[in-house]
C-alpha cells in the first residue's frame, strides 16, 4: 500500500516538473526592421570603438540600464554588448543550472557574427537550440547554423507583400519568407520549421490568406507549427495599441477558425495571459530578466555565481513551469 501510494505521489510531482527549462537569449538589441510591436531586446543607445584582442577596431554596442539592473548592480550607466567568451560563459552557466533549451533571438540574431559560434557551442554543451530570425540574412547564415538547430523560426503577418509592410514589417520580408520556405521544400531540413504571426487588427481579416499562402502552395515546405501571437501592447506596442490591439474573444475565434479550415496544421495559439510570466530572457548585455506587464531584471549574469543562479531561479519555479508549457510546441513531429 504504501509503495503504491509513494509511486502515486511520484507519479503527480513527476508531472508538476517542466518538461524543459526554456530560456530566450537575446544576442543583439540591433534589427534590419523596425516593427511597431517589437518587444524584443531592447535597441543599444550608443557606441564606441575599441581596440580588440587582436589589435583591431571593434564596435561595440551599449545599451541603457534599467532601474531594476541599477537596483542588483549598483551601478548606473550603460552596459556593453557580451562579447562572445562572455556569452560562452553564460551558455554554460545556463546549461548548469539546468537550462534544457535555448530560443536565440534578439533583434535579429543573424545581424551578430557571433550567432553561428553560440549555436554550435550550445549545441555541443547539449542544449537544444531554437533559432528565431526574421530571415534577413539566411543565405549568408544558414548553411553554419543548420545542422544545430532544432527548429528555425520565422515570421509572416501578411498574405502579401503589402500586408506585411501594413503590419510594419520592411518591404522585402514576405520576399524573403517565401524564398525560404521554396528553398526547404526543396530541401528539406533536418530541424523543424515555425512560422510566427503577429494577430491584430490590421492583419485580422488577411489571417486565413496567410494559412492558404503556407499551406496551399505546392513546392514550398509547410511549417511544422504556424504559431500564432494575439498583438500585445509590451514596449514599442505600447505605443500603438490602437491600431493593432485585438480583445481575448476576437484572438480565440480566429484560432478556432483556423483550426477547422487548416486541419493539416498544426497550430498554436499564444494569447496575451500565456506570456504573462512564461518567459526567462538573457538581454545583450547580460541581465536574466522575466516579464510580466514588463520586462523586470531579476539577476547580472555576468557576476552571479552559479549556485546563486541556481537559487535565484529557483524562486522561479512557476515561470519555468509556464515557459515549458509555452513552448509545447516544440514537441510538434
Ligand atoms: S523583426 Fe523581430 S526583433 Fe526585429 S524589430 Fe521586428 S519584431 Fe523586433
Amino acid at each position: 500500500m504504501t509503495v503504491e501510494f509513494d509511486q502515486q505521489i511520484g507519479k503527480q510531482e513527476a508531472a508538476k516538473q517542466p518538461q524543459r527549462f526554456v530560456v530566450d537569449f537575446w544576442m543583439t538589441g540591433r534589427c534590419d526592421m523596425e516593427c511597431p510591436f517589437c518587444y524584443g531586446a531592447d535597441v543599444p543607445t550608443a557606441s564606441r570603438i575599441e581596440i580588440d584582442n587582436s589589435g583591431k577596431d571593434q564596435k561595440v554596442y551599449l545599451y541603457d540600464t534599467t532601474e531594476e539592473t541599477r537596483a542588483i548592480t549598483g551601478k548606473g550607466g550603460a552596459r556593453p554588448e557580451m562579447t562572445l567568451t562572455q556569452m560562452q560563459e553564460i551558455v554554460a552557466k545556463l546549461k548548469d543550472i539546468g537550462v534544457t533549451t535555448l530560443t536565440i533571438a534578439g533583434g535579429e540574431p543573424l545581424l551578430r557574427p557571433e550567432t553561428p559560434k553560440i549555436i554550435k557551442f550550445a549545441h555541443d554543451a547539449g542544449l537544444e537550440v531554437y533559432l528565431s530570425s526574421n530571415g534577413t540574412f539566411f543565405k549568408r547564415h544558414y548553411n553554419q547554423v543548420k545542422d544545430y538547430i532544432s527548429v528555425l523560426g520565422l515570421p509572416l503577418d501578411g498574405s502579401t507583400p503589402n500586408m506585411n509592410v501594413l503590419m510594419g514589417r520592411r518591404e522585402y520580408l514576405y520576399k524573403n519568407i517565401q524564398g525560404i520556405l521554396s528553398y526547404l521544400g526543396a530541401n528539406p531540413p533536418q530541424h523543424k520549421v515555425k512560422v510566427g504571426t503577429v494577430v491584430s487588427r490590421i492583419n485580422i481579416a488577411d489571417i486565413e490568406q496567410i494559412g492558404q499562402f503556407l499551406y496551399r502552395s505546392p513546392g514550398q515546405c509547410q511549417p511544422d507549427t504556424w504559431r500564432l501571437y494575439q498583438f500585445e501592447p509590451l514596449k514599442k506596442g505600447a505605443k500603438n495599441r490602437e491600431l493593432y490591439e485585438i480583445s481575448d474573444s476576437e484572438f480565440d475565434d480566429v484560432v478556432s477558425r483556423l483550426q477547422l479550415v487548416f486541419p493539416e496544421a498544426q497550430i498554436s495559439a499564444r494569447s496575451n495571459n500565456d506570456h504573462m510570466n512564461a518567459y526567462f530572457f538573457v538581454t545583450p548585455d547580460g541581465m536574466l530578466q522575466t516579464v510580466d506587464i514588463k520586462h523586470r531584471s531579476v539577476a547580472d549574469l555576468l557576476s552571479t555565481s552559479t549556485e546563486d543562479l541556481k537559487s535565484i531561479v529557483g524562486s522561479y519555479r512557476d515561470t519555468q513551469i509556464r515557459a515549458s508549457k509555452n513552448r509545447e510546441w516544440l514537441n510538434s513531429q
